[in-house]
């Protein structure tokens, strides 16, 4: 499992933590794990990923783009399981082509879902 230095929220000292971004029932869970010496611990999943650990799965796994090929489904996707504003919808609609940028897991996770309402789309490392 990878890890990061990082500060216990107790007492400051630079500790080791664990952490993971997985998929768990189609949702994208973060997990993070440690243990400092003055007896703070954390064992926990949240859906919640702070950025300094996002900015670090991308240092390490990239930065992954899923595209998708399917505008109005895409649309119609956004807007019911996103709630996407009408507002956001319409600026959507004069893109070329809808993208999202995010960690493998995320792209993975939002793609499998996309799939599953026949989108079309195809997810690639862009950096
Ligand atoms: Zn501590």
């Amino acid at each position: 499992m990878p890890f990061l230095k990082y500060e216990c929220p107790m007492c400051k000292k630079i500790i080791k933590v664990n952490y993971n971004q997985t998929i768990s029932r189609g949702e994208v869970l973060f997990f993070m794990q440690y243990n400092c010496e003055c007896g703070f611990s954390s064992d926990e999943d949240s859906t919640i990923i702070p950025e300094k650990f996002r900015d670090e799965i991308i240092q390490e796994s990239g930065l992954w783009q899923l595209k998708c090929y399917d505008k109005i489904k895409c649309l119609k996707f956004l807007r019911q399981k996103y709630l996407y504003s009408m507002e956001k919808i319409k600026e959507l609609k004069k893109v070329e082509l809808i993208t999202f940028e995010g960690t493998a897991t995320e792209m993975k996770a939002l793609g499998n879902k996309m799939e599953k309402e026949g989108i079309k789309l195809i997810i690639e490392r862009i950096e």
